[in-house]
């Protein structure tokens, strides 16, 4: 896929190759119809990533704006969509963010939906989070992504779930060797997507 035009409506199915933030993002997307500014950000440059042309980002959000008429979407939304594919304001052709950057830059406040739900999320919520949108629940994976996150070695807790989740794949095409760590939710998508298909 990767290199590839997606269109809006596969955006649910390839989710299940998205890494946590994004499914969260997603998630929260889906059921508040609405996604404050940096988190509009974080997973519209995400999906710019994964081949989702201007024409389709924007009938991908203002079809997900459900509770947003026409008219607001235009004037609230549309403007920043273009912006962050470079097509206003000074143009800048906007990149993914890195983890890196998503660990560290504009730290998520209430109500908030971006971040890095390793770093950013309470124990509690993570274990949830993981069980719910990753279906990952096995105890020795849960513990160890609490470990990790205990060390402040948040993408390695995300690898950890990467590579749970694709133990047989990551087996049989990769030897179970496993590649260098993931450290952009891209290359996470990538990867999920070349090992399933
Ligand atoms: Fe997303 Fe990176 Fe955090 Fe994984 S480590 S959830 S890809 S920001």
């Amino acid at each position: 896929l990767s290199g590839e035009a997606i269109t809006a409506s596969q955006i649910d199915n390839l989710s299940s190759h998205f890494p946590l933030c994004m499914k969260n993002l997603h998630a929260s997307l889906r059921r508040d119809k609405h996604l404050r500014h940096f988190g509009r950000l974080q997973y519209g440059l995400f999906l710019k990533g994964l081949g989702l042309s201007i024409d389709e980002a924007l009938i991908f959000w203002r079809q997900s704006f459900s509770k947003f008429t026409d008219d607001q979407f235009s004037k609230e939304y549309r403007y920043n969509i273009r912006h962050s594919y470079g097509l206003q304001g000074a143009g800048r052709n906007y990149k993914p963010y890195s983890c890196q950057q998503i660990l560290m830059e504009h730290p998520p406040g209430a109500g908030d939906s971006h971040g890095c739900p390793y770093r950013h999320f309470s124990i509690e919520n993570l274990t949830v989070a993981m069980g719910r949108l990753m279906g990952v629940e096995d105890r020795s994976v849960v513990n160890g992504v609490k470990q990790d996150v205990e060390a402040k070695k948040y993408h390695l807790a995300c690898n950890r779930v990467f590579e749970y989740l694709h133990e047989k794949e990551l087996k049989k095409k990769e030897g179970g060797a496993g590649k260098e760590t993931i450290t952009h939710p891209n290359e996470y998508f990538d990867r999920s997507w070349g090992l399933k298909n």
